[in-house]
């Protein structure tokens, strides 16, 4: 649902991942009228990122993939229908004369609201790219910045380019299924998660530490063999590839919102222990906050900011009024819902 960009809304809650998702249910239950501004074309945030994955570290979820945790989350999400805009990166933001916000995004929309809780994660990702020479012409095609899915590289010869997580978590994905895994980093020890090193080691993956790749060949845009240049003696070797599947990271980038004139280090947007950041009427939750304590890159971290984003929220609207705790097991709304009461 979308609705014209000149009702005013209690909350805009920009991002709509795990952290933001969570917030505007949060948000219904203490009758906000919320609104979600999504710049990627679905929710989700980095979920559907590694939508295959399974997620074992959500409290009460003992085992669940990314792409289901973001079907239950969007579930909850619209359980008091926000209004929900994608495609739109929030790029402005303006006061007021009486307080409230005009937000501003790429396409030229407009979006008041009272109040903004930034749910960013770390912006937008710029990709970093392979910087071999053509590489482009494979891009989208043979070499890949990520995937839907592993069943592409069924049967195929495959390389990885990467020796982070991402890198590691690809060749073990890859092992059961690839014709060949070949794992290709330019330093010389991995920096995953150690156990995964400790699987990947025990594959048939061919690894080459210390190397990177020099050159792509191929023909009608198909990948045939890739250069693969030893750093420490200089020597190439050649490898026949299929496909080449690069893990060399992201750049976060907050974009315009560094120019709003919050407190900001490191990309990190700094909060207080109530979410609050240095403009009266912005809070921020999940990846995109730094304050003492905080646990990065943890969907549980968003889980508990965002309601205390939105319970501050609520007594910033209300100043008169106590901010009780809610519990769901007592919503009216929630209760009727579920059990027709
Ligand atoms: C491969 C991988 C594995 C992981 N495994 C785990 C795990 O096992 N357990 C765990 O707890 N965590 C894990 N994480 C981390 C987890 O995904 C993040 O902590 C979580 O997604 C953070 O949620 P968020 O909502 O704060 O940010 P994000 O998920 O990053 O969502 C932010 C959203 O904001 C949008 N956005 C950004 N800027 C704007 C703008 N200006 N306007 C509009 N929209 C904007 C983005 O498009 C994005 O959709 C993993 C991450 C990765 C990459």
């Amino acid at each position: 649902m979308t609705s014209g960009t000149n009702s005013f809304f209690d909350v805009t809650i920009i991002g709509g991942g795990p952290t933001g998702l969570f917030a505007a249910f949060y948000a219904g239950m203490r009758d906000l009228k919320t609104k979600i501004i999504e710049a990627a074309p679905f929710l989700g945030g980095k979920l559907p990122y590694y939508s295959e994955k399974f997620l074992y570290d959500v409290g009460g979820v003992a085992a669940m993939t990314a792409g289901d945790l973001k079907l239950e989350l969007e579930k909850q999400a619209r359980t008091f229908e926000p209004d929900i805009v994608y495609s739109q990166l929030i790029e402005r933001m303006e006061r007021l004369e009486d307080g409230t916000f005009r937000l501003t995004s790429n396409t030229g929309e407009t979006h008041l609201t009272r109040t903004i809780l930034l749910a960013i994660g770390f912006g937008t990702l710029v990709t970093n790219k392979l910087e071999v020479p053509n590489a482009e012409r494979y891009e989208g095609r043979h070499l890949h910045y990520g995937a839907d899915s592993v069943e592409q590289f069924r049967d195929k010869r495959v390389l990885i380019s990467g020796g982070g997580d991402s890198a590691v978590d690809w060749a073990l994905a890859l092992a059961p299924i690839a014709k060949f895994v070949g794992i290709v980093h330019r330093r010389n020890e991995f920096r995953a998660h150690e156990g995964n090193v400790v699987q990947l080691l025990n594959t048939a993956a061919h690894i080459m530490t210390s190397s990177q790749v020099k050159e792509i060949h191929g023909t009608n845009n198909r990948i045939n063999m890739v250069t693969i240049e030893q750093l420490d003696t200089q020597e190439d070797v050649e490898l026949e590839v299929d496909e080449i599947v690069v893990c060399h990271g992201a750049k976060p980038d907050l974009g315009e919102i560094k120019n709003w004139g919050l407190n900001i280090e490191q990309e990190r947007i700094i909060v207080d222990a109530w979410m609050k950041t240095s403009i009266e009427g912005i809070f921020a939750a999940g990846d995109v906050v730094e304050y003492t304590g905080k646990v990065p890159g943890l969907i549980a971290g968003g889980f508990t900011e965002g309601p205390a984003a939105i319970n501050q929220i609520k007594a910033y609207l209300n100043p008169s009024q106590e901010v009780k705790p809610i519990w769901s097991t007592e919503h009216a709304k929630l209760l009727s819902i579920h059990h027709g009461s």
